[in-house]
């Protein structure tokens, strides 16, 4: 048992990775060591093709399992798009917001990324909403001023008691699927201006019921030492999750 104040946050995003038979059996692994899970959240951001059948598996588990993007209307002609409700529909509990690869290889607009969080909120799906910095950004001194206008542009449409269902993930972008992870400096930096802006824009009391997780090169015997700091309530992990025997010990991280 921990004792923070969040309770831990251990997410996996599978990107466009695995197949339907791999992914079930991911699923089994984990819901068979996890028990009851009590001390801690773990969730799955799986491909929305097997959203279905993954939620079906989960079942019975305190697993959670989310899309890794929605589109911030109900309906219309979006082609390729998901609305909300439809992963609603699947069983999804929970959403990635404003992914890294979703800004740069996809080139979302900033100004989506409010409506998106919101529309997930309106929808009953609990978003992660990530944030983060490119190489260049950071070594031309402007990873808060990035961070923040990221945060600006999220938290748009977030009231104070919307802040219990939201996450916050810090994804260095320089950091994601590399091999190079932050230092606990750097994250710890980087964390604590985000609970500052979080504090000054819903107050005090909601802004600490927010989890910052941090993403980026997360990996078995990293995971201890970036739990450690300060601020980070939890780990968005991508290559490490994709394996039970890389994804089990960093949800195991302090055993
Ligand atoms: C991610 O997908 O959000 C991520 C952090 O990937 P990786 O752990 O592979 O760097």
């Amino acid at each position: 048992m921990t004792n923070r104040a969040r309770k831990p946050y251990i997410a996996g995003n599978w990107k466009m990775n695995l197949d339907r038979a791999r992914s079930l059996d991911l699923i089994k692994t984990v819901k068979g060591r996890l028990g009851d899970g009590g001390d801690r959240e773990v969730g799955f951001f799986v491909p929305a093709i097997y959203l279905a059948d993954v939620t079906a598996v989960a079942q019975g588990s305190p697993l959670g399992v989310g899309g890794q993007n929605i589109y911030f209307e109900a309906n219309g002609a979006f082609t390729g798009e998901l609305a909300p409700r439809m992963l609603r529909e699947v069983g999804a509990d929970r959403v990635l917001v404003g992914h890294s690869e979703r800004r740069h290889v996809f080139r979302e607009p900033d100004d989506w990324m409010g409506r998106k969080v919101r529309a997930a909120l309106d929808a009953d799906l609990l978003p992660i909403y990530c944030v983060g910095e490119t190489l260049d950004e950071r070594k031309g001194g402007k990873t808060d001023r990035v961070v923040k206008r990221q945060l600006e542009t999220g938290f748009e449409k977030v009231r104070p008691d919307d802040a219990h269902r939201v996450t916050v993930a810090y994804e260095p972008v320089w950091a994601i699927g590399t091999g190079e992870t932050a230092t606990t400096e750097q994250a710890a930096q980087a964390h604590r201006t985000i609970r500052k802006w979080l504090v000054q824009r819903l107050g005090e009391a909601p802004a600490h019921l927010i989890r910052i997780l941090y993403g980026g090169s997360v990996k078995p015997d990293n995971a201890k030492e970036l739990m450690a700091v300060e601020d980070v309530d939890g780990l968005l992990v991508g290559g490490a999750s994709l394996q039970a025997d890389t994804f089990l010990p960093i949800i195991e991280y302090d055993r």
